[in-house]
């Protein structure tokens, strides 16, 4: 095996280069190697290289925060991890014994989420961010970021795990039912997760807002019902049109920036 490998590396405000960069190696007695095989981008790693800057980074970081590999090596201290499991990655796993981790809310993990490194507080500890990610051949990940996924899955559907449990979460906790109707704002890749969430999950009529024609296109792949343009139709009306006058069982708004809440109260009589 080459010491060196490929690697896409955040080089500061607007810049990302592909370097060699040495393959690493265990350094403590509960890391992992893993040999990626597959990386997802996420909205926040495009926020990371614009111009001007959307979301903070430490420069010099290799990036890549959603992503699968193939263990190649463990540390002393792993039990339960062997060369040649696949594993899913969680990149912001709480510390299981924080006051917040303790009350079910490891998503506000106090030592995760108080990064000396960031800008201000509320910044995770997330690889790719502050630490070497996963756009490269291999990756250094300590074993509790770690779950062994069955080897039949391909690793493009194990990157994705990630990205597709912010949208199991949500439709956790917005109490979706069997039968409902849902209003889905934003047909990005998130809103899109959604959308195909609740067509699984026995959605009575997925009515989703999106402004960008490839994106409506790609709800209707996903299960969408309706679509509509927000710039050409008034969501609100389409959506009371759509279910009687009642408005939608459930909403969620997926979109960068902020919807007026008015919106989705009038979109969902169940508001999220
Ligand atoms: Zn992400
Ligand atoms: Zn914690």
């Amino acid at each position: 095996m080459s010491n060196t490998m490929l690697a896409a590396v955040f080089k500061g405000e607007g810049r990302l280069e592909l370097e060699q960069r040495p393959v690493p190696n265990i350094q403590r007695d509960d890391d992992v190697i893993l040999q990626v095989g597959g990386v997802g981008i996420c909205g926040s790693d495009l926020h990371i290289i614009y111009r001007p800057q959307g979301h903070p980074a430490k420069p010099g970081v290799i990036m890549g925060h959603e992503f699968a590999g193939r263990v190649v090596a463990v540390g002393k201290g792993v039990e339960g991890l062997n060369p040649g499991d696949h594993v899913a990655v969680d990149p912001n796993p709480g510390c299981g014994k924080c006051k917040m981790c303790r009350r079910g809310l490891p998503n506000a993990c106090i030592p995760h989420f108080t990064n000396p490194e960031a800008p201000g507080p509320g910044w995770g500890l997330t690889p790719g961010q502050w630490w070497d990610g996963g756009i490269a051949e291999f990756v250094r990940m300590p074993a509790h970021h770690l779950y062994p996924i069955a080897k039949h899955v391909p690793m493009w559907q194990v990157a994705m795990f990630e990205p597709i449990g912010v949208a199991v979460n949500g439709i956790g906790k917005i109490g979706f039912r069997v039968g409902e109707s849902a209003v889905v704002l934003g047909a990005g890749p998130i809103g899109l997760l959604f959308v195909a969430l609740f067509k699984s999950g026995g959605a009575s009529k997925i009515v989703v807002s999106e402004p960008t024609l490839r994106r409506r296109e790609a709800a209707l792949t996903c299960g969408a019902d309706v679509v509509v343009d927000p710039s050409k139709e008034d969501i609100e009306q389409r959506v009371l049109a759509e279910t009687n006058g009642e408005g939608a069982d459930v909403a969620v708004e997926v979109v960068v920036g902020c919807f007026p809440r008015r919106l989705i109260w009038s979109a969902s009589m169940a508001a999220c």
